[in-house]
């Protein structure tokens, strides 16, 4: 078989040993988390120890982590417009989310269509403050209640960072709250819940070297209350979410966040170099780099050459061992093109062809040298009438 070369970090990222190290010490571990005996105790704390390893991704406290089956449910469970606040006890009936937001977002959680409205984004695709300023100030005029807003902190396509404190200081001038999916940034970058002014704030462990299946919500106050749960049953997770907690993945969660935390400034600047390398080099061709302008995360590309369409060229380099995407993981599987390429005013033809390179701290400079050499040759085929990297 020929040897893989894995670019899609933003879909999941290798899980770390340290993250595998708890989880199977975890699974060792017999007693429910929430039994009072020596068993249930130590299984609890495998939970309280990563639940304090997660809230340090975002600076929050502990108490506020509610774990989840991935950051999927935590940005369902966010979008309640069932929220209450110390100020807000009737809870909400509009939602705003920007147009660039991952499908969990999209889904508007327990929202109706017509309760929901979308931020536009700039052709470089951040999401369009001013446009956010003018219609909180419209609502206000109008004397509905207060917006729930979503802004994702990093887009999972583009890479491309989101001006999240500008719009959390507009939203709670409205009184409104924000609510955060910090998916793609949490142990990338840093990422503080305070700073920020989010109320609500998604992430996931196998986005930063954790298991599968497993994430959490997470608030910036004690004061903010889930009235009507997504899961009712026992009071776990302070009664915010019912059922037995996944401990093992739970203490690979935490884990990978403490690893991804300790290391977040020397893989930062590792993948900033090899992402820039891959770029300088496409620069040389046709190729388009996506929100080029923009601040992005600093293991992302987003790129089309035109004429060269995503679904030929994910089947070639495949065959040849890379494993890229074209956009989400979540879109891929469908020949849809991307909403957030759409959103930022990219003509069809250059989406058809959008290709996601997400690398990580494990990617090798020789890996993207040899992906570029694949990706030269495909470009080559192009002008030459054939498809594939046989060619
Ligand atoms: N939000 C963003 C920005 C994502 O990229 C993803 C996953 O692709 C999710 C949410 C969903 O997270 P999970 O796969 O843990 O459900």
């Amino acid at each position: 078989m020929t040897e893989r070369i894995y670019l899609d970090w933003n879909a999941t990222a290798p899980l770390r040993p340290e993250a595998r190290a708890a989880m199977i010490a975890a699974l060792d571990q017999v007693g429910n988390p929430s039994s009072v005996h020596h068993e249930g105790r130590d299984a609890r704390r495998r939970i309280e120890q990563a639940r304090e390893q997660v809230a340090a991704l975002v600076g929050a406290e502990p108490r506020n982590v509610v774990f989840t089956s991935g950051g999927t449910e935590a940005n369902m469970m966010a979008l309640s417009p069932a929220l209450e606040t110390p100020d807000n006890k009737v809870g909400f009936d509009r939602l705003m989310i920007s147009a660039v937001e991952h499908a969990s977002v999209r889904a508007c959680g327990g929202f109706p269509r017509h309760q929901v409205e979308e931020i536009p984004v700039t052709s470089d695709g951040v999401v369009d403050i001013g446009a956010l300023d003018r219609r909180l100030g419209e609502l206000q005029g109008q004397s509905v209640r207060a917006p729930l807003v979503s802004i994702m902190a990093a887009n999972n396509e583009t890479g491309v960072i989101q001006p999240v404190e500008a719009a959390a200081a507009l939203v709670h001038a409205a009184g409104g709250l924000l609510h955060v999916d910090a998916v793609q940034v949490a142990g990338r970058i840093p990422f503080d819940i305070g700073r920020s002014g989010a109320d609500l704030v998604t992430v996931s462990a196998h986005k930063l070297g954790g298991p599968h299946g497993v994430g959490a919500l997470i608030k910036r106050s004690a004061s903010l209350h889930f009235a009507e749960p997504l899961l009712r049953g026992g009071g776990q997770e302070r009664g915010a979410r019912a059922g037995t907690e996944n401990v093992a993945g739970i203490a690979g969660f935490g884990a990978a966040a403490a690893c991804a935390m300790a290391s977040m400034r020397t893989e930062g600047e590792r993948t900033r170099a090899l992402r820039d390398r891959l770029e300088a080099a496409l620069d040389a061709g046709p190729t388009v780099i996506f929100g080029r302008n923009a601040h992005r995360l600093p293991n992302t590309s987003l790129f089309a050459t035109p004429g060269l369409r995503a679904d030929t060229a994910l089947i070639n380099l495949d065959l040849a061992g890379f494993a890229v995407s074209s956009g989400s993981a979540c879109s891929s599987g469908k020949v849809a093109t991307s909403h957030v390429l759409a959103a930022m005013g990219v003509p069809d033809r250059l989406r058809v062809g959008a290709i996601r390179l997400s690398i990580g701290p494990s990617t090798a400079e020789k890996e993207i040298d040899l992906f570029l050499k694949a990706w030269i040759k495909l470009v080559a085929g192009l002008s030459k009438g054939k498809g594939g990297l046989a060619a």
